[in-house]
């Protein structure tokens, strides 16, 4: 998930922040992927190590404060590790959105001394049933000691809970887990209609109803134990691309082939850091946020949220 106050994509002569999606290969098959990521779905053309490495020292270079890395899995691409030391180096914030399963003590002692600021793990379940049967090829058992093992080195990790409805009535339960194995932030939302949630859509969304009831025993919940705090993505996939078109953040999102999409929803790639400058992929994204195929695109899904489908599609413009 996006950081929801991100400054005006005008503002800034770099972006604010990057996303950067080292590869499309993971250890699991979540049902509500959003990426349709999997054991078998790293892109042929994804950035190869010195390609990485290269955008890394350019990142550093060009003054921008952070870095969130997600999925697939960033912590299983060989040079994850060498890109967060330049990174680190260069006095770059890195966030990591992760199952958690690589992080074992040498792991997690490198994120404390590199100082990262953020560290998200998905926790789905209350119980490795729920979690590994909305997980598959996930461990809850190694999520949760991961998020232990973090909280134990003061690196005070977040747990992220994706709602289906297989797993939603775990939500409170999963909200005690974490607050008992010292997390600072109980992440969730609305179950996005992208990749394999979008392509199972009737069978997994929770009802608008059983979701509000949900986030009222959360926030009861957080306010019972007062450490915790309860962080709710406020829009549904359309809203956000609503929002966006009105005022697109300071992000450049990059995808593992080094394309630089507009939004995870949308299909359009203008930038392409295999050709261009971090700079000039940049201009690219802000001009293309005016541009009317995307604008029609935009008020299309509006209509017709069955176009989400292609999300995960790199268009030209
Ligand atoms: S949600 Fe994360 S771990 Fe699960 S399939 Fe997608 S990228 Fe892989």
């Amino acid at each position: 998930m996006t950081d929801q106050r991100g400054a005006a994509i005008g503002d800034y002569r770099a972006p604010l922040f990057l996303a950067w999606q080292l590869s499309n290969s993971c250890h699991c098959r979540c049902l509500s992927c959003c990426e349709d990521s999997g054991p078998d779905r790293g892109w042929p053309g994804e950035l190869s190590r010195d390609e990485a490495l290269a955008l890394a020292k350019d990142i550093a270079a060009s003054g921008i404060p952070y870095v969130a890395f997600g999925g697939g899995e960033p912590t299983e691409v060989p040079h994850f590790w060498d890109i967060c030391r330049i990174l680190h180096e260069g006095g770059v914030a890195i966030k990591l959105e992760t199952d958690g399963l690589s992080l074992d003590d040498a792991a997690v002692a490198r994120l404390q001394a590199w100082g990262v600021s953020c560290v998200q793990i998905s926790v789905d379940g209350a119980s490795a049933e729920v979690h590994e049967k909305v997980r598959p090829g996930g461990s809850f058992a190694g999520a949760v000691a991961s998020v232990r093992r973090l909280a134990a080195c003061g690196l005070a990790p977040e747990v992220v809970f994706v709602p289906t409805r297989l797993n939603l009535a775990d939500a409170p339960a999963v909200f005690d887990l974490a607050a008992a194995s010292g997390v600072r932030t109980f992440v969730t939302g609305p179950l996005m209609r992208l990749g394999r949630a979008a392509a199972d859509w009737a069978r997994l969304a929770p009802t608008d109803e059983d979701w509000k009831k949900t986030v009222a025993m959360l926030e009861a919940k957080a306010r019972a134990c007062g450490r915790v705090k309860l962080s709710v993505y406020p829009w549904d996939i359309r809203e956000e691309i609503r929002v966006r078109r009105q005022s697109p953040q300071a992000m450049l999102l990059v995808v593992p082939d080094g394309k630089a999409k507009l939004l995870n929803a949308l299909p359009f790639a203008p930038g392409d850091l295999r050709r261009q400058s971090l700079a000039e992929a940049w201009q690219a994204v802000q001009k293309a946020w005016s541009d009317p195929g995307v604008l029609d695109f935009i008020d299309q899904v509006s209509a017709d949220p069955a176009l989400l489908r292609h999300a995960n599609e790199c268009w030209e413009i």
